[in-house]
């Protein structure tokens, strides 16, 4: 990848000027101004030139311009019209040669839906808005069966939990959810200051390599019981998941009938342990 064309201190701060944007916490906009970290995002989401990646918040284009000249189309998806109006214009005059790829869709990626998007993405990468990380990430898994790969930076906490093991302090409902869809790993922690504005705490990537292990028609059946089990961290699953099957007496027959010691606590279980118990509520 070249890196003449990607975005450094000087041309982030003119284009928020050009545009009278300051950054807002509301919208989760801090804005990458570090080529080397650019580079690293889209290095550690090892794509193909064939991939269609759909990228969440956009920004200013810092991470749009390293992924134009590395796969063949990018769908960015950007809440704030501004930013969502600039945007071919940055990809034109920095990458000439990639502009066409690009297509740019205003609209809150917590809404998008299949019909609003011209290609099956293949994969996700971006940087996301802090705020709505978790539901933004789990609704493109949900929405978008065709992707395959995901590489996203949020919050590090954030991104421990969502690797996390069962039986940790930090394994729950997130962690939980994006193993349905496959595997969950670490993928790097990130410094405040590659970031303008800084954030007050570090970042962190994950990665998902998509599988098809689990059917996805599971998953209004799975995802209630996930919900349920977390609910009252420090309650026995008996008594967690009483409302999910009917009464106590019930979960415990449908936790036995999954193999599951219906005295245990749900951050005991992994993924699997909740498909099963899925597929016979
Ligand atoms: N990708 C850019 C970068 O790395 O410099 C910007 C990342 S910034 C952390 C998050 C971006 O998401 C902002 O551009 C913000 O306007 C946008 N955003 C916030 N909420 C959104 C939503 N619900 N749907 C789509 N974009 C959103």
């Amino acid at each position: 990848m070249a890196a003449s064309h990607l975005l450094g201190p000087a041309e982030i701060r003119e284009l928020a000027a050009e545009l009278d944007v300051t950054p807002t916490k509301k919208l989760g906009q801090n804005f990458l101004h570090d080529p080397n970290t650019v580079r690293m995002i889209v290095g550690a989401a090892e794509l193909s030139p064939d991939d269609v990646v759909v990228e969440v918040g956009p920004g200013l284009g810092s991470l749009t311009l390293g992924l134009v000249d590395t796969v063949s189309r990018v769908i960015a998806l950007e809440i704030d019209p501004r930013l969502a109006g600039r945007l071919p214009a940055t990809v034109a005059a920095r990458a000439p040669e990639f502009a066409e790829r690009l297509t740019v869709v205003n609209t809150d990626a917590l809404k998008v839906s299949r019909t609003d998007l011209d290609a099956e993405p293949t994969a996700l990468v971006a940087n996301l808005p802090y705020n709505v990380s978790v539901p933004v990430l789990l609704h493109l898994l949900a929405e978008f069966p065709t992707i395959k790969r995901v590489l996203v930076m949020v919050q590090k906490e954030v991104a421990d939990r969502l690797a996390a093991e069962p039986g940790s302090k930090i394994y729950g409902v997130p962690s939980v959810k994006a193993a349905f869809y496959g595997e969950v790993s670490r993928a790097g922690t990130i410094g405040k200051h590659v970031f303008w504005p800084a954030p007050n705490i570090e970042s962190g990537l994950v990665r998902i390599d998509v599988d098809d292990t689990n059917p996805r028609e599971l998953r209004g059946k799975v995802f209630p019981l996930v919900d349920a089990a977390f609910a009252q961290r420090r309650k026995t699953l008996r008594s967690t998941l009483a409302g999910q099957f009917g009464s106590a007496a019930d979960a415990e027959a449908a936790l036995r009938a999954a193999g599951i010691d219906p005295g245990l606590r749900g951050e005991k279980l992994t993924v699997d342990d909740f498909v099963r118990l899925g597929r016979g509520a």
